[in-house]
């Protein structure tokens, strides 16, 4: 996917990784950290190092697994590190955007990896252009690095605190410099990152809480909407770069989709949340049906919470295979059909017969739907039920979830009967705004734009335009 500029239109739903004061390996503990957000980006990975003095980068397309091994990870020696794995659902991946992004300036090496999307990027690209910097790829986290770079302060951590007002939209970052690790989220809050402690004494900061477990970590907390994490050696020091936002806006569908089930963000579980979803699911659209099953593998807490719920028998009806990727990731509407049927078989046995409920977390373009109701009548099921965790997503998300375009999300130009008729079920519930944020236990402190159209942050017209040009051309 090019822009105007032929350049890469980024798509920044990522995970980001740092850690600091760990001998000097800290690049395979990056690694393995890295392997557990694997799920937030599938496009690219990549790994920068410090060993007090120099900063080295590997980075490439690709898995985790495809872009490291051993000989890849040995030249990367030091006790500091990032890492990045890259998320893009369409078009032509570029190295140029390949996090994390490192640049020499006049205070040392600096390394910069991003999750989240600036909705001012595009004007402040441009304040860089006439100051006469020159930029390598479309990536938010180039603009990132070169601001900082080129802020006054005494310190990394005092620039950032100096240039991050003038970033609008969503931002989890990690920087490292020669000699430390620096994490901070927007003060919004739209985006997860925690902070967890080693064994050793050493501290990793990560996307999710999932990693942290995975390299051995206690976790620690939340990092807190525009505080800023200072990790020198075995040292952690935080203190607020900015005061947080009046109106937070974390990402609703960290629970409802994108976190792994073993994560903690803003302090609840999401595997609780999501079977809580399911269970006000089963009270908001009950069905008299004989089974219960999810999409694997999102959905299956949802699925048991709508079981518990209704007292109807949980199941399971599809197959997935786990190697195959994501549908999201294939370029063309086509391709992403047949990767439904690629990806899922089904259990006829289970399912002969059977008036079933398929519980799925969200539809969002609707092309996956349609081909799992297929396959479970194709299976014999009598009767398909088809129940969403969150309500219909009708509008773009500006801050990091790549929803697609107005025009490609589905709920933006059917209504619920019409969607239900399209994707060939008997019934179809979603989850309404208000019991989704029940079931999440807050009233209020997220961001439901896909859901609402109401942007906690302003979004131009033009970039709503941009989008829809980008995509719409390329998509
Ligand atoms: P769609 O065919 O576009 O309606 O895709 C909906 C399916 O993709 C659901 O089964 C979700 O679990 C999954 N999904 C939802 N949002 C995303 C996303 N941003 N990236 C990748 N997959 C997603």
């Amino acid at each position: 996917m090019s822009d105007v500029l032929g350049l890469d239109y980024p798509k920044e739903e990522c995970g980001v990784l740092g850690v600091s004061g760990i001998g000097s390996d800290a690049a395979r503990t990056t690694f393995f950290g890295l392997y557990a957000l694997q799920h937030r980006g599938q496009e690219a990975a990549g790994i920068a190092v410090s060993d007090g003095r120099a900063i080295r980068v590997h980075k490439a397309q690709g898995l985790v697994s495809q872009a490291f091994n051993d000989e890849k990870l040995e030249p990367l020696v030091g006790g500091m590190a990032i890492g990045h794995t890259r998320y893009s659902t369409t078009g032509a991946n570029s190295d140029r955007n390949v996090q994390p992004y490192v640049v020499e300036t006049m205070h040392g090496p600096l390394a910069i990896a991003h999750n989240g999307n600036l909705v001012n990027a595009d004007q402040l690209r441009s304040k860089l252009l006439e100051r006469g910097a020159g930029l390598q790829s479309s990536s938010d986290s180039e603009v990132l690095a070169l601001m900082l770079a080129a802020t006054e302060g005494e310190t990394w951590e005092d620039r950032l605190a100096a240039v991050m007002p003038q970033w609008q939209g969503a931002f989890s970052l990690v920087i490292l410099c020669a000699g430390k690790v620096i994490a901070t989220r927007d003060p919004w809050g739209f985006r997860p990152l925690s902070i967890g402690r080693l064994a050793s004494g050493g501290h990793v900061v990560a996307s999710e809480t999932g990693a942290l477990q995975t390299v051995g970590c206690d976790i620690i907390r939340e990092i807190e909407p525009g505080e800023i994490v200072v990790m020198q050696g075995q040292v952690a020091r935080s203190h607020q770069g900015m005061k947080p936002n009046s109106t937070q806006a974390r990402c609703t569908f960290e629970h409802v989709y994108f976190s792994r089930p073993d994560a903690v963000w803003d302090g609840k579980s999401i595997h609780q949340v999501r079977q809580r979803l399911g269970a006000e699911l089963a009270k908001q659209h009950p069905v008299d049906a004989d089974i219960v099953l999810p999409v694997p593998d999102s959905s299956m807490p949802a699925a048991v919470g709508y079981a518990a719920e209704s007292g109807i028998t949980y199941t399971e009806g599809f197959v997935k295979n786990r190697y195959i990727g994501r549908t999201f990731i294939e370029p063309t509407d086509e391709l992403r059909r047949q990767g439904v049927a690629l990806k899922f078989n089904t259990l006829p046995d289970n399912l002969f017969g059977k008036r079933v409920v398929m519980v799925d977390d969200s539809i969002v373009r609707g092309t996956t739907a349609g081909p799992l109701v297929r396959l479970l009548r194709d299976a014999g099921a009598a009767e398909v039920h088809v129940r969403i965790t969150c309500p219909p997503i009708a509008h773009p998300c500006f801050f990091g979830v790549d929803m697609g375009t107005h025009e490609e999300l589905i709920a933006h130009q059917l209504g619920v009967p019409e969607i239900c008729d399209h994707i060939g079920a008997d019934s179809l519930g979603y989850l309404s705004l208000q019991k989704m944020m029940a079931a999440i236990g807050r009233d209020d402190g997220y961001c439901n734009a896909c859901f609402t159209g109401s942007y906690p942050v302003p979004v131009q017209l033009s970039l709503m335009s941009s989008k829809q040009r980008f995509d719409g051309v390329l998509g």
